[in-house]
């Protein structure tokens, strides 16, 4: 893999552009060239930035292995940059080359391509959401926006609408260069907190530190440029423009990489984080600035009360957290209850055909064989008549826990039902199976199983079917049930594989469910 990866192009792009930002980044810091050359140096740069991640995201929009989803949504990213790409052609001409005004044109296109991401952004697929969740991401989104319009209106929008005798159209950019920055903090936001697939979200916590980068570079200039700052060519802002435009040819260089990995593993149900961390830091982040900027205040009256307020606002958040935390352990709580047998620990019947399902289906479909073993505790009824109840419990236990040591992770072993154990062994045919359930026969055969005082000699029964020739869970189990049938038939202690035979001379029922 890794000698494939640097052959491929999409790292030589990165590479590159990376080296030219490092290149940059040694210059600005030790300024090289005079103050023409370096604003000419600086707009070019843009340039081999924007086309760069460009074409990489539009590499992965034609990669057939990722959802279409997907595709689209890094396609439209591809026709975002493209706008970026011609605005900075323009702004190169106009602005660096002849040295006059860019017509406004450009800006359109550069907001335009904005507006074409957020689109992308939203479009990358999250996983299916019940009313409340959605309810409940919307509220995260709006709280993260909130946050962010508090910074960028006290930095740029505030000061923006106050300028004396106004140019509208100067007024219009400054307010609309902010704006596309909310709108871009909240497309990734809402990426994110969406659950993307995992082939995505390291791609994505790229693009966001990318846009991260991009909105503290467009807020600080907005501010400079209110304020009076350094002149365009000097200011450390394009670093960090730069390093964003790094950052997404990156994600989408890093996407591409991930695009195999994802279908060959169906993703088994994952469990469902409900809870966001970014809300949380958001709201640290407005109040946090709200502190900083009150520092100057009297303390009495607002001073007091808002100190007083944050105080409040931490103290319901971190009491909201305990409950949050609470709550998710409850959660692991009961879906272990739900899905583990009560006495072996096993596996529980409904857990286990869910599951089941699911492994039947991927084997059907990559074409690969699955095996079950069906096993059965010979004369149980006698160890609880002779013994009691809780003999025959401690035995049960006692075969569980044999079992689950001689498995893998990958297999799964459950209780099927009274005194009958099912394993079920992915990318195994008939003949693995077999040497599991011998090995299995031997575990439980080979030493006395502890039941209180007595130590009791067990045999066990074993039915061992494959999945070759058959789709569905149903009929696996029921080839497995059979080759048991026909092992206690043919006198217990012993295991039996399926055949077309055995399921002839069984009649496939045993009477027993
Ligand atoms: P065979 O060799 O034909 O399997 O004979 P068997 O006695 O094992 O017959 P069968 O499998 O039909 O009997 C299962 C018994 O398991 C019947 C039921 O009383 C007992 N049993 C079911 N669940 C439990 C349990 O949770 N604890 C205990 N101690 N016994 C159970
Ligand atoms: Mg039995």
């Amino acid at each position: 893999m890794g000698g494939r990866r640097w052959r491929d192009w999409g790292v030589a792009v990165t590479v590159l552009l990376a080296l030219l930002t490092a290149a940059y980044a040694v210059g600005f810091v030790l300024g090289w060239g005079g103050a023409d050359a370096r604003a000419k140096l600086t707009y070019a740069l843009y340039l081999p930035l924007t086309f760069g991640p460009m074409v990489l995201a539009w590499r992965v929009a034609g990669r057939r292995s990722l959802p279409l989803a997907t595709r689209r949504a890094w396609r439209r990213l591809g026709v975002g940059l493209a706008g970026w790409f011609l605005a900075n052609v323009g702004w190169l001409w106009f602005e660096a080359v002849r040295g006059v005004e860019t017509p406004v044109v450009f800006d359109v296109v550069y907001l335009a391509g904005a507006g074409v991401m957020l689109v992308g952004l939203l479009a990358f697929p999250g996983r299916p959401r019940s009313r409340q969740e959605q309810v409940r991401l919307a509220l995260d989104i709006g709280v993260v926006v909130a946050a962010a319009f508090v910074v960028v209106w006290y930095l740029v929008l505030g000061p923006a609408t106050k300028v004396e005798d106004p140019d509208w159209l100067t007024v219009v950019l400054s307010v609309a260069y902010p704006v596309t920055d909310l709108v871009l903090v909240f497309g990734i936001v809402t990426a994110l907190l969406r659950g993307a697939p995992p082939s995505s979200t390291g791609s994505l916590q790229l693009l966001l530190l990318g846009i991260g980068a991009y909105v503290v570079a467009d807020v600080a200039d907005g501010y400079m440029s209110v304020h009076g700052g350094e002149a365009v060519d000097l200011r450390w802002t394009h670093l960090l423009w730069l390093g964003g435009l790094l950052l997404f040819a990156v994600a989408a260089d890093g996407q591409w990489a991930h695009a195999t990995e994802e279908e060959a593993a169906e993703e088994p149900a994952r469990p469902r984080r409900s809870f966001s961390v970014l809300p949380y830091l958001a709201v640290a982040g407005g109040y946090g600035l709200l502190l900083v900027v009150a520092r100057g205040l009297a303390l009495y009256p607002l001073g007091g009360m808002l100190v007083g307020s944050v105080v409040m606002i931490a103290l319901v958040v971190v009491r909201q957290l305990s409950v949050l935390r609470e709550n998710a352990r409850l959660t692991v709580r009961y879906q272990e209850l739900a899905t583990t047998d009560a006495l072996t620990g096993l596996a529980n019947r409904r857990h286990l055909l869910e599951v089941g399902e699911r492994l039947c289906k991927i084997a059907a479909r990559a074409d690969r064989p699955l095996a079950a073993v069906m096993i059965d505790i010979d004369h149980f009824k006698r160890i609880n008549d002779d013994y009691g109840h809780g003999a025959g419990d401690a035995v049960l236990r006692e075969v569980a826990e044999r079992c689950r040591r001689l498995l893998r992770t990958s297999d799964l072993v459950g209780r099927y039902g009274g005194d009958e154990l099912v394993v079920l062994l992915p990318e195994t045919g008939a003949d693995g199976a077999a040497g599991v359930a011998s090995r299995i026969r031997d575990a439980v055969t080979g030493a006395p199983v502890q039941a209180g005082a007595a130590a009791l000699a067990l045999t066990l029964s074993l039915g061992v079917a494959d999945s070759v020739g058959c789709r569905e869970l149903d009929a696996l189990l029921h080839h497995a049930d059979m080759a048991l049938y026909e092992a206690k038939r043919r006198g217990r202690d012993q295991a039996a594989v399926w055949s077309a035979a055995t399921s002839s001379s069984g009649q496939g029922s045993r009477g027993r469910r």
